[in-house]
C-alpha cells in the first residue's frame, strides 16, 4: 500500500530518468517530466473496494503518487471534493446532466492545494528545504499554507496587480511575497534567478514533476465518482493546464490497473479572449502554442500567456476528440451572475468561463442535450475582487 514510483519520463523527449531524486524540467529539452509508476503493482491493492474503505482525501490514491514515506506529507483536508449536479443552471443553458465538480472546497479555496500538498512533501522528502513559486495568485496561497504546514520557508513571486486577498493569503500564512510589475511569466523568470541565488526549490506549473501528480487526483476521484464510467465531456479553465494534463494521465492510469475500460470524456479547455494561446494552437492544428501578448482577463487563474506543458494540453484535447474556446469578459461576467442566481453559488471567474464555454458549446450543438458534462469549479468567487454591484438600498434604524 505505497508509492509503486519507478521513473520519469520526458513528456517530449521519452528519455526515463531516476525516480529518487530532486527533478525540475527534462534537461533534455526544457519540458516537462512526467512520473511513471508500476501499474500492475498498483492494481494488486488499489482496487474498487481497497479505495472505498480508507480515509477520505487525496492521499486515499497512495500507489499512485510519488511519496514513500507518509511522514512527509502534511494532510489539509485537500481532495475527495464533491461532484454535484446543477439542475437550474443545466436546465437553464439545456444541459440537464451538468454536474460541478467543487474544488473550491479545498483547503485555500482551489484547486491548487491538491498540487502543493503533493510538491510540497514529495521535494521535501527528496531533501528540499525551502520553496518559491511565480503564481497568478491561488498557487501562492497554496503553497504558503502547504509550506507553513511543514514548518518550511516560502517565497512567492505574484503579479502586483493580482487579487489583493492572494497576498493576504501568502503573506498571513509566513510566505516572503514579492510583487512584480509584469505578468506570469516575468514572475516565472525572477522566481528562477532567485531559485538559482538562494537555493529554493522552484515549484513553478510543470517546472518539477509533483503538482501534475496531485492534480492528477481530480481525474482519479472523477472517475470514483461517476461509478468507474467517466463522463461524456469535461469542461476545463486552463491556464498552465497542469489539471487537464494531470487527469488526461489519470485515467490512462485507471486504464491499466483495470478500474476503468478504454472510453474517454471529450476534454475541453476554455481560455479567456484576452489570453488564449491554447485555443489559438488548437484551431491552428499546431502542436505548440506562440506566446500570447498583452495577456488581461479578470479570470487570473488564466492569464498564462505561455504554458511549458502546451503540447501535453494539446494532444490531450485532440486525443480525447475535445476542443477548445475562448469566452468573452462579458460572457464571464454573465455566467457568474447567472451561475449565482441559478443555484451553483458565488463562483471564480474562472469557473464562469468554464460555464460560458459549456453553454456556447450547447448553443453550436458541439455538446449534446443528453450529454453527460462536468464543469471544474475551479476555486470560490470569494478570493477575487467583488464585481460592480447596482445601487443598493440602504436602510437607517
Ligand atoms: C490555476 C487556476 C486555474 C488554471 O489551472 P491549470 O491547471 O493551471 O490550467 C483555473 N482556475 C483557478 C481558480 C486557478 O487557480
Amino acid at each position: 500500500m505505497h508509492s509503486t514510483l519507478t521513473a520519469f519520463e520526458g513528456g517530449l523527449s521519452g528519455r526515463q530518468y531516476p525516480p529518487d531524486q530532486l527533478h525540475g524540467v527534462d534537461p533534455e529539452d526544457g519540458r516537462p517530466l512526467l512520473a511513471r509508476y508500476d501499474l500492475g503493482a498498483a492494481a494488486t491493492t488499489l482496487t474498487a473496494e481497497a479505495l472505498a474503505g480508507r480515509p477520505r482525501g487525496l492521499w486515499r490514491w497512495r500507489e499512485l503518487l510519488p511519496v514513500r514515506d507518509l511522514r512527509f506529507v502534511t494532510d489539509l483536508g485537500e481532495g475527495d471534493t464533491p461532484l454535484v449536479m446543477v439542475p437550474r443552471l443545466g436546465r437553464h443553458i439545456d444541459v440537464p446532466q451538468l454536474q460541478l465538480k467543487l474544488e473550491g472546497l479545498n483547503p485555500t479555496g482551489s484547486f491548487k492545494a491538491r498540487g502543493m500538498a503533493v510538491a510540497v512533501a514529495r521535494n521535501r522528502e527528496l531533501g528540499a528545504s525551502a520553496f518559491i513559486v511565480p503564481s497568478a495568485g491561488n498557487a501562492g496561497g497554496a503553497l504558503a499554507a502547504y509550506a507553513a504546514a511543514a514548518g518550511v520557508p516560502a517565497t512567492v513571486v505574484m503579479p502586483v496587480d493580482a487579487p489583493g486577498v492572494n497576498k493576504a493569503e501568502a503573506v498571513t500564512c509566513g510566505a516572503d511575497l514579492v510583487l512584480v510589475r509584469g505578468l506570469i511569466s516575468d514572475c516565472g523568470q525572477l522566481a528562477r534567478r532567485i531559485a538559482g541565488d538562494t537555493g529554493a526549490f522552484n515549484l513553478a506549473t510543470l517546472a518539477e514533476p509533483y503538482r501534475v501528480e496531485g492534480k492528477k487526483t481530480m481525474g482519479l476521484e472523477l472517475a470514483e465518482q461517476s461509478g468507474w464510467r467517466l463522463p461524456d465531456v469535461v469542461v476545463y479553465p486552463t491556464g498552465g493546464g497542469t489539471g487537464l494534463i494531470g487527469m488526461w494521465k489519470a485515467f490512462a492510469e485507471l486504464e491499466a490497473i483495470g478500474l476503468i475500460g478504454p472510453r474517454r470524456p471529450r476534454l475541453v479547455t476554455v481560455q479567456a479572449d484576452g489570453c488564449a494561446p491554447i485555443v489559438r494552437a488548437f484551431a491552428r492544428g499546431e502542436r505548440f502554442a506562440e506566446p500570447w501578448h498583452n495577456a488581461v482577463t479578470t479570470a487570473s487563474g488564466l492569464r498564462v500567456p505561455s504554458a511549458l506543458g502546451d503540447f501535453l494540453i494539446l494532444d490531450a484535447l485532440r486525443e480525447s476528440g475535445g476542443t477548445a474556446i475562448a469566452v468573452s469578459e462579458g460572457d464571464i461576467d454573465r455566467a457568474r451572475r447567472e451561475a449565482g442566481r441559478l443555484g451553483a453559488g458565488y463562483v471564480s471567474p474562472e469557473t464562469a468561463a468554464a460555464l460560458a464555454g459549456a453553454a456556447e458549446l450547447r448553443t453550436t450543438g458541439w455538446i449534446g442535450h443528453d450529454e453527460d458534462v462536468v464543469v471544474f469549479d475551479t476555486g470560490v468567487g470569494h478570493k477575487y475582487p467583488a464585481p460592480q454591484l447596482p445601487d443598493l438600498r440602504v436602510v437607517d434604524v
